[in-house]
């Protein structure tokens, strides 16, 4: 093995100065090329907000295609257990912030080659199974380089932990990069939500049902860089609030990948009445829909949102046609994003999981659209019988008169 200069013997246990802190990689944001600063500081502002409740002081910087995290050592957090105790909260709200592919615990310590080491191998205690270190030097002058870092960090690891090299398919990797003026360690951490920050491709506003698909419909357009506002039409006066408790619980619950959502709750029970008072028969639930649209048309200037989502996937249920979604899309102008269309309900179920919609959608309410219900929904609508009942009902005035009743709330996550 190569000998390193001023290696301190195992025994003796030397102080270097470190630094809990979190890296986070970037995936395709690193990618977007002029617009990549604009990019940059929108997700350093959504990082903040993303821990602001902590009360931590946070520093952020950026190294190439790595953003760096680190609670400001301030008070208690000058003691470095407290410290790797806040460095801990950060990453975990890291998991959520759209646009971070991974999250990893690092420590920063000097650039002191004992120090590296010591802390590389510290990383490894407790850690089941094989391992690799892979070590980067992009400052060249550091004393020791890249292959005798990793040398010297795997033998010791080996002779104190006993855990065998596997540099193909390791169950661990400890990384070690020697920048120009400090060295991050790190192993690998989980992955975060990918994706592109928050905000980032503008606003829009979710038709959220208290079912299983809309709340994944809103996540996986937050995840293209949407900041959603949502609007759940209640069968008020005619249902009970549940399904108003459920569209609470599930804006709170996808709150957690944006901060700041606002819902939105239409009374829609007396319109829905007043559409099938005009016989609209079969055509009740395509019509009840485009009302819908067109109400959230008319909320859409007000909250500055320049599009429309729902969880329509095709063919799922009768409403959702390729000829009634084409009936849905002549009531608005607005174009309506539909990040469903194509997978399968299973496919939609396992996401809802995955984000802990599920199980609050599953709870029993009474859909506004269960209301009214024709004994066979028409499948093939025609845009034209649909606008005869809108103009008997003066649609596009109850449309604005609708979303003026909306009330709105702010359900929080934090
Ligand atoms: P979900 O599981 O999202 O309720 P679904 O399979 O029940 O969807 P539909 O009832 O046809 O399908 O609704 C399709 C889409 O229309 C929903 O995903 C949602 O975007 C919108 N929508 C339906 N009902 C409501 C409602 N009461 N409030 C707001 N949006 C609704
Ligand atoms: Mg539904």
């Amino acid at each position: 093995m190569t000998a390193l200069p001023a290696v301190a013997p195992d025994t003796e246990h030397l102080e270097y100065p470190r630094e809990s802190c979190v890296l986070l990689k970037l995936g395709e944001i690193v990618l977007k090329g002029r617009n990549r600063h604009q990019f940059e500081r929108l997700l350093h502002s959504n990082i903040r907000n993303a821990v602001q409740d902590l009360g931590l002081g946070l520093r952020i910087w950026q190294r190439d295609g790595v953003i760096v995290l680190a609670p400001a050592a301030v008070g208690d957090l000058a003691d470095p257990t407290a410290q790797a105790a806040a460095a801990d909260l950060i990453a975990q709200r890291m998991l959520d912030v759209m646009g971070v592919v991974r999250v990893c615990r690092a420590v920063r310590v000097a650039k002191e080659p004992q120090a590296a080491i010591d802390v590389a191998v510290e990383f490894a205690a407790g850690r089941p199974g094989s391992f690799a270190v892979r070590a980067k030097r992009r400052d060249k002058r550091f004393p020791v380089t890249s292959a005798e870092l990793a040398v010297c960090i795997g033998s010791k690891i080996q002779r104190q932990y006993g855990n065998p090299v596997n540099l193909r398919q390791p169950d661990f990797t400890i990384y070690v990069e020697v920048d120009q003026s400090e060295v991050f360690v790190y192993t690998d951490g989980p992955c975060g939500q990918g994706g592109l920050p928050v905000g980032m491709s503008g606003r829009a506003l979710v038709l959220l049902s208290g079912g299983i698909d809309s709340p994944v419909a809103a996540y996986r357009m937050m995840r293209r860089g949407l900041r959603c506002r949502f609007v759940h039409f209640s069968g008020l006066p005619l249902t009970g609030p549940e399904s108003v408790y459920k569209a609470y619980g599930l804006v709170r619950q996808l709150d957690r990948f944006q901060g700041g959502s606002r819902l939105y709750v239409v009374a829609f029970g007396r319109a829905q009445q007043r559409l099938a008072a005009s016989g609209a028969g079969r055509l009740q639930v395509v019509a009840q829909r485009r009302l819908m649209l067109k109400t959230a048309e008319a909320m859409a200037r007000r909250l500055r949102v320049t599009a429309l989502v729902t969880g329509d996937s095709l063919g799922q249920v009768s409403s959702q046609t390729l000829a009634n979604l084409t009936a849905l899309d002549d009531s608005v102008r607005l174009p309506i994003l539909r990040p469903l269309i194509g997978l399968d309900k299973t496919e939609i179920v396992a996401q809802a999981r995955r984000i802990s919609t599920l199980e609050l959608s599953e709870l029993p309410d009474q859909d506004c659209c269960q209301l009214l219900m024709p004994r066979y929904a028409e499948t093939r609508a025609r845009i034209a019988d649909l606008r005869r009942i809108e103009s008997r009902t003066d649609a596009d005035q109850l449309a604005s008169e609708l979303a003026e009743t909306a009330r709105e709330y702010r359900p929080a996550w934090k």
